[in-house]
């Protein structure tokens, strides 16, 4: 529900990451009783990459407000850039920012949550890194992207491949959340499709590398930490 997001979070631009962002402006925007700019947060870059959209967004814009006669002003965010350090703090949640490795996608940055009673990292799209093993040191949870190798080096389409080379693979994320000695691991973006079913094969190539907590982080996913 865009209306009630307090604040949007981006790793990074790769358009997988972002390409519902113009949707949740627009459901935002016509969906508030007041001018209600939205809270955007991610690496340099942010800002060319919403006041393109917003560019985008014109003609709609245009269409909306010719037809709604109470919504008198544009859709709008506000945004902050950060490559490494406090990304957000307000109200006992501390936000911070590290760099990952996703070249030649750069920046890219992940975000360490500290809020009362737990810690979570989301890593976003990464190969292992120092800086991540240093953001993630310690944390409840580790929320990492992950693909399998093992399946995705056997399509026939060096266009597919070529994702290898700058995502961890199941094992590498949970390589990374043994070094950083987190509880519990929570895959997600997993690369191919996790189909119904292959949920054990999945759990049992991160086991391989990590003793903690394994998850399967489909959308909405609720765990307790503690
Ligand atoms: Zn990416
Ligand atoms: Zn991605």
């Amino acid at each position: 529900m865009p209306l009630l997001l307090e604040r949007l979070f981006l790793t990074h631009l790769h358009s997988d990451h972002t390409t519902d962002l113009n949707d949740v402006i627009t459901t935002r925007w016509v969906m508030s009783p007041v001018d209600s700019p939205l809270p955007v947060t991610g690496p340099p870059g942010t800002q060319g990459l919403v006041d393109r959209t917003l560019a985008m967004l014109t003609d709609d814009v245009g269409y909306r407000r010719a037809h709604h006669a109470d919504l008198d002003w544009d859709p709008g965010c506000t945004v902050t850039e950060v490559l490494d350090g406090v990304a957000f703090e307000a109200d006992g949640v501390r936000i911070v920012a590290a760099p990952t490795d996703h070249r030649p996608v750069e920046p890219t940055i992940a975000f360490r949550i500290h809020a009362p009673g737990a810690t979570v990292v989301l890593a976003g799209d990464t190969v292992p890194c120092t800086s991540l093993d240093e953001l993630a040191s310690g944390a409840d949870i580790l929320v990492h992207t992950a693909i399998r190798k093992d399946l995705v080096e056997q399509v026939p389409a060096q266009r597919l491949r070529d994702i290898l080379d700058y995502h961890s693979s199941v094992q590498q994320a949970a390589a990374t959340a043994a070094r950083a000695g987190v509880d519990t691991l929570m895959l997600t973006h997993y690369v191919p499709p996790l189909l119904p079913g292959q949920e054990d094969q999945w759990r049992a190539l991160a086991a391989a590398e990590f003793s903690g907590r394994i998850e399967l982080g489909d959308d909405l996913l609720k765990v307790s930490v503690g």
